[in-house]
């Protein structure tokens, strides 16, 4: 499902300043895995997720995602890209959430965005991830745990290949996460879903299939990042 191999990803700070957050990353990840890459802060794991997921461009090497080349899609592709083969979950839902709106509203929205209106398969969606009791409840009268669910059913909205999560786990308590987790092993197990787990919570990713490390290395340049993805 996923080949990288020596992926760059430079920012450009200022004129002089550049931050390589990515340095020759390399990962494979097989159609129907469940994976996590773990990695302290600032060692690039939300570079790495917002390349896989069409929203932003790596700078250099090879990038195929479900048999696309990111690294040559035209603007117009990676935008139906991002829309059609992979599905966001955030640690933070704020940024994919509307609160006013009721569960199954927020399920509905992406689905509107590609002209399609399905309320029964919306609400198959939210009975997925367990929360097909409190479709009719705004986003507001749910605890964060629930709210991460809808935020994962949404993800689910297009029927993605691919679900990426940054940090899904990371605002919620260690109980909550085991829920949170166990929603994305269901949707593995039953969709066959690809899934790619990145966190600093080495605790989540123990209970992944396969999990690989991602590390802030030291070079010589002070601003520059040496990132690399290890077996653990
Ligand atoms: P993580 O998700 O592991 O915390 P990030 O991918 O957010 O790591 O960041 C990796 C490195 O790249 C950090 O040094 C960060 O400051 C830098 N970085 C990330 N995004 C940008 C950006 N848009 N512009 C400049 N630097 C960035
Ligand atoms: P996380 O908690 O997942 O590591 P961050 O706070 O590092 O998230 O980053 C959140 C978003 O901001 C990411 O999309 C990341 O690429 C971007 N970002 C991170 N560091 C910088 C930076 N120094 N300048 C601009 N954008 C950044």
């Amino acid at each position: 499902m996923i080949v990288c191999k020596d992926l760059i990803k430079i920012y450009k700070v200022d004129e002089e300043n550049e931050v390589m957050a990515l340095q020759g990353l390399d990962l494979e990840v097989e159609e129907g895995e469940l994976m996590g890459i773990i990695g302290s802060s600032g060692s690039g794991k939300s570079t790495l997720l917002n390349m896989l997921g069409g929203l932003d461009r790596p700078t250099a090497g090879k990038c195929l995602v479900d048999g696309k080349d990111l690294l040559r899609l035209q603007t117009k592709e990676l935008v139906s890209y991002k829309l059609e083969t992979v599905g966001f979950v955030w640690q933070n839902n704020a940024r994919n959430i509307i609160p006013y709106l009721t569960a199954i509203e927020n399920v509905e929205l992406p689905m509107l965005l590609k002209g399609r209106h399905k309320r029964e398969r919306a609400k198959e969606f939210l009975e997925l991830v367990g929360m097909g009791h409190r479709y009719n409840n705004k986003l507001t009268m749910l605890s964060g745990g629930e709210q991460q669910r809808v935020a994962i059913a949404i993800a689910l909205a297009n029927d993605p290949k691919l679900l990426l999560a940054d940090e899904p786990t990371g605002s919620v308590d260690s109980k909550t996460a085991d829920v949170v987790l166990g929603v994305f092993r269901e949707l593995n197990r039953s969709l066959k879903k690809t899934i790619v787990i990145v966190s600093h919570d080495t605790e989540l990713t123990k209970k992944l299939d396969r999990v690989v490390a991602i590390r802030d290395g030291k070079t010589s340049s002070e601003i520059l990042r040496k990132t690399y993805v290890e077996e653990q």
